[in-house]
Order: C-alpha cells, then sequence, then structure tokens
C-alpha cells in the first residue's frame, strides 16, 4: 500500500521513491534532437556534427551531446581531443566549438584510447549524470549524437529527457543499413520520440577528378525507407572524399562551410527540426 503523502521534503524515502516529484532535467532546453542510425559508420556522428553547427550558423544556441561512450568521435570531428571539460560550481562546463556547446565522454577520460567497459546500469547512470550535471545554459536545441542501434543509452536519453524531443534517423542506401534504421523508427515510436525524417548519407560518390556524382549502394534506399515509415526523406548527402579529408583533419565545420551541396542538405535537415 502507497503511504505517499505527496511531500517530498522531509520524506525519509526521498531519493528512492517512485512517486516522487523530479526537478525537470534540461529545463533550459527547448528541444533535443537525438540523431540515431541502425549501424555504425553510416555518418552519424557527422550528421549530428553537422546539424549543431548547421544550426549554430543560423543563429540557434545549440548544444552537442555525444552519448557515444565506446567510440565517442565528436572530439576528433572538431579537433578538440586534447582538451578536457572542467567544473564549475553551476556544473560541468562544455567546450565551446564553432557555436556549439560539446559535451563528450572523450573529453573527460584520462587516456583517450582507453576502452569503456561498462553495464547497462552504468551507462545509463553516466547519461543521466551528463544530462543533470552538464551547465548547459539556455538551449534552442541539443543534439545527440547516440551509439548506433537501440541500447542502453538511446532508452536511457529517450526516458530522461523531458523537453520535447525528435529524432533523425540516418542511414546509408543499401538494404542492411535500412533493415536497422527500420528498428531505430520502431524504437522511436515505442519510446513516442516523434521522427522529423530521413537523411540518407554515402547517397553517391562525388569524384574528386571529375566533379560528378557516381552511384556508390544501390539506389534510392533512403526514399523506400521515408516512404514506409511515413516520414520525409530530409537530405541525400554524397560521400565526398574531400569532406572526409576536412572531418580526419577535425575541421569539420570548414568542411561544411567550403561544401553547397552538403551544406545545401544540412539546411534542410536544419529547418525541419526547427
Ligand atoms: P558513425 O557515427 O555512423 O559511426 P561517422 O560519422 O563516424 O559514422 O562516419 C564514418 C566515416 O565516414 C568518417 O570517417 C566520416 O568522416 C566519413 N563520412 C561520413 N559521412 C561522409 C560524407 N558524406 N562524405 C565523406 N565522408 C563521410
Amino acid at each position: 500500500m502507497s503511504t505517499c503523502s505527496g511531500n517530498c521534503e522531509g520524506c525519509a524515502s526521498k531519493g528512492n521513491c517512485s512517486e516522487e516529484k523530479h526537478e525537470p532535467l534540461l529545463k533550459n532546453v527547448k528541444k533535443a534532437v537525438l540523431v540515431l542510425s541502425g549501424k555504425g559508420g553510416v555518418g552519424k556522428s557527422t550528421v549530428a556534427a553537422s546539424l549543431a553547427v548547421t544550426l549554430a550558423k543560423m543563429g540557434k544556441k545549440v548544444g552537442l551531446l555525444d552519448v557515444d561512450f565506446h567510440g565517442p568521435s565528436q572530439p576528433t570531428l572538431f579537433n578538440v581531443t586534447h582538451l578536457r571539460m572542467c567544473g564549475t560550481e553551476q556544473g560541468m562546463e562544455p567546450l565551446e566549438v564553432a557555436g556549439v556547446k560539446l559535451v563528450s565522454i572523450g573529453l573527460l577520460l584520462d587516456d583517450p584510447d582507453r576502452a569503456i567497459i561498462w553495464r547497462g546500469p552504468v551507462k545509463m547512470g553516466a547519461v543521466k549524470q551528463l544530462l543533470e550535471e552538464v551547465d548547459w545554459g539556455d538551449l534552442d536545441v541539443l543534439v545527440l549524437d547516440f551509439p548506433p542501434g537501440t541500447g542502453d543509452e538511446s532508452l536511457s536519453a529517450c526516458q530522461l529527457i523531458d523537453c520535447e524531443k525528435t529524432a533523425v534517423v540516418v542511414t546509408t542506401p543499401q538494404e542492411v543499413a535500412l533493415a536497422d534504421c527500420r528498428k531505430c523508427i520502431d524504437f522511436c515510436h515505442q519510446v513516442k520520440v516523434p521522427v522529423a525524417g530521413i537523411v540518407e548519407n554515402m547517397s553517391g560518390f562525388v569524384c574528386p577528378d571529375c566533379g560528378h556524382r557516381h552511384p556508390l549502394f544501390s539506389q534510392g534506399g533512403g526514399a523506400r525507407l521515408a516512404a514506409g515509415a511515413k516520414v520525409p526523406l530530409l537530405a541525400q548527402l554524397p560521400l565526398d572524399p574531400l569532406f572526409l579529408q576536412r572531418c580526419d583533419a577535425g575541421e569539420l565545420p570548414e568542411g561544411l562551410a567550403e561544401n553547397a551541396v552538403i551544406s545545401g542538405e544540412m539546411a534542410r535537415v536544419a529547418e525541419a527540426v526547427l
């Protein structure tokens, strides 16, 4: 029988009670955008970073939270692997890069090459801590870069984040990637996060010699996935070796700025999530 008086202050069960009323997490964040993919290597982190930079260029206050504990790529994309986040009285302070407030587990570890070997509950605790203890300030959008698939990190973040949420699902055009993305979309339905749409990445290859776009994988996969899920196909990003070089060098914002096709497509994604 519940003995809850509804008054949490001074209650002996405070901290252990399911009825307890919590301070809302991310109360100064207007919207969370969850960037998901079924498989690794399809460009999810690249799309998450490009989206954050694009939104910042549009004048929005933007945060980027790298929740990919096993393979945090964001510090590499922004060339800040050598920097560490600091703590203040208000909480952990994000790094400021290209107008984006960046938080990544990679910016907290002593040794970036050390593998994270955590069971589910530890990962869930870490997600909660990052959401609770980072001093994000006021944000229009918090972009979250999730690990591939539908594991503990994605589930906890979806359950814990109480501001408005929307998801962007990143895929490559071939069937093996699409099949896993259908699971991601089903995951979003189950956790009641609306899907803003699909981004098809590596949608053709831009030849550095002739500048033409050639199909690399099968064509039309993103469109089929979007039609099946009744969500928009937001963008088709070509695989561009010059952009890849920029990303590898930690110059994603510069790579984005000089690539009219990718930045144009990302502007459509940004408009859609807003
Ligand atoms: P994921 O987060 O899905 O594992 P990443 O974003 O880390 O994938 O991308 C994998 C690799 O592909 C990275 O080297 C990245 O720079 C590269 N990449 C992603 N998208 C593109 C693109 N459109 N053009 C060129 N390289 C890309």
